[in-house]
């Protein structure tokens, strides 16, 4: 399969890619995104056939259903990193709440959030494909908290990679800070920044567009690359925990092959969202994908009235960071589906031009016919916390979000899944604070609540706080290029 641009092509660029030009080389014509040209159909009659398959012979089945130009064995290495998580063979659990409701949970892997379903995979494939070319590549990353730590995971000791991590010092959990701190090897460098997380963003946006520091890469011989949500390649693995956990209701006997249900998201930057939207396009049945938000509401401005609108929005920090956003890349993707390519970029220049574009009443609709949305106030998601802790079940501040979702958005009782997006141990002082405990740190909270709830905290996580710190630079945004500079030489 080939891979188009969402704002067209600008004449320079190839009109169309492969999958690994897509993932190598993310950036496509006029600032817009690969999308894939078509759909492959995993209708019913697909989903009967893989109706008992494992993940990873699910995975197998839709990356070769798109078609990509991706060698068996090397498909297989990526998918094998499925093994690492807590269950292998069941990497993303998916649990009952209720008679009408289900959590899929994806934070099993080794950063404890979902950010590992799709980099796991992913930073087999890119390293490889850059090693079989001769190539050397750079990934930089301005992080809230959690895509940091799952990029350096999965990239650390890889061959002609070189990844280099900025967040913003104090602006992250205690777990997020040392997870990407200690991670301990020569192809990574992480840098604290004095500043909020908008602040790191735009250092990183300064650093990339800076000539002496492209003309350095280039002299170098060092590729950029993308490991966020823009790169089609952590897109593909979000479809299929999609399609897994539909299967997964199935075979419960909570609903027959072709019965629909309600997929509920914690939405950032969309990614996972977009998984929902394209498993939902390729005949998964879906009766509507719910897009939960904070207070950073966007999104559900977007979806209920049909206009994006920063002109006036201010990023507001919540405790639940990793959907503190307002620009929101992947909704592009959908843009583009419905409207094709001109109209998506039509609609972008106007958001970078003038910061708001309004969809006209028909687009509204179709747009509607796929997704609905509501957002959460902290309190809300702290209330949700506790309801569910009195139950026994403890979810992170992200996931709190679905549930008004849940309560408010649904027409009916058909089944529905929410998509737990990190593991509570990410988040314990927003947990800690919702059951009503007092903790000044990250640990304190984790093993208050470990007590009181009977529930272990990982390893991996508890381990972090005796391990040696790695990098201890913390900078100012001016300083930055010349961190990198000295990393890179
Ligand atoms: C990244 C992230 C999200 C947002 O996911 P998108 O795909 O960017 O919408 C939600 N929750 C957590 C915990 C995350 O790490």
């Amino acid at each position: 399969m080939q891979f188009i641009e969402s704002r067209g092509n600008d004449g320079i660029k190839k009109e169309a890619v492969s999958f690994s030009e897509a993932i190598l080389d993310p950036s496509a014509s006029y600032g817009g995104l690969y999308v894939p040209e078509s759909l492959p159909d995993m209708s019913i009659s697909f989903l009967s056939e893989y109706l008992m398959s494992d993940y990873k012979t699910l995975a197998y089945t839709i990356l070769r259903a798109f078609d990509i130009d991706i060698s068996d064995e090397l498909i297989y290495q990526a998918l094998d990193r499925y093994d690492e998580f807590d269950e292998p063979g069941n990497p993303v659990p998916v649990k009952k709440l209720k008679d009408d409701l289900f959590v899929s949970e994806l934070y099993h892997g080794p950063t404890r959030a979902f950010k590992d379903m799709a980099l796991q995979p992913f930073g087999v494939i890119l390293s490889t494909l850059a090693k079989e070319r001769d190539e050397n590549y750079l990934i930089m990353a301005a992080t809230s908290g959690d895509t940091g730590p799952a990029t350096l995971e999965t990239f650390k000791n890889r061959d002609n990679i070189k990844v280099a991590c900025l967040y913003p010092d104090g602006g992250t959990s205690d777990v997020q800070r040392l997870q990407m701190v200690t991670e301990d090897a020569p192809n990574l460098k992480v840098i604290g920044v004095n500043g909020n997380f908008d602040d790191t963003q735009q250092a990183l946006k300064t650093l990339l567009s800076s000539s002496d520091f492209k003309a350095e890469l280039s002299r170098k011989n060092i590729h950029l690359s993308a490991a966020n949500s823009v790169n089609f390649g952590r897109i593909i693995f979000q479809i299929i925990y999609h399609i897994y956990a539909y299967l997964e209701l199935v075979r419960k006997g909570t609903i027959t092959l072709g019965d629909e249900i309600y997929i509920v998201i914690p939405s950032g930057n969309f990614g996972n969202a977009l998984g929902a939207y394209y498993a939902k396009k390729a005949g998964l049945p879906v009766k509507k994908i719910l897009i939960a938000s904070n207070v950073n509401n966007i999104l559900t401005e977007l979806i209920n009235e049909g206009v994006y609108d920063i002109r006036e929005r201010k990023l507001i920090l919540t405790e639940s960071p990793a959907m503190d956003i307002l620009k929101s890349s992947n909704v592009e993707r959908v843009l583009y589906d419905k409207f094709g390519a001109k109209r998506t970029n039509e609609l972008m220049s106007e958001l970078d031009n003038n910061g708001i574009y309004r969809l006209n009443e028909n687009e509204l609709k179709s747009l509607r016919e796929d997704f609905d949305a509501i957002y959460s106030t902290d309190e809300e998601g702290e209330k949700v916390i506790a309801e569910f802790a009195k139950e026994g079940y403890i979810m992170d501040p992200h996931t709190a979000t679905c549930l008004k979702a849940y309560k408010e958005l649904r027409d009916d009782d058909t089944p529905t899944v929410i998509h737990s997006t990190a593991e509570w141990t990410k988040f314990s002082k927003t947990v800690a604070k919702a059951l009503g405990i007092k903790a000044e740190s990250d640990i304190e909270a984790m093993k208050e609540i470990s007590s009181r709830m009977k529930i272990a905290i990982p390893n991996k996580i508890e381990e972090l706080f005796s391990k040696d710190v790695i990098h201890n630079t913390v900078v100012n945004k001016d300083d930055i290029k010349k961190e990198m500079l000295e990393f890179l030489s």
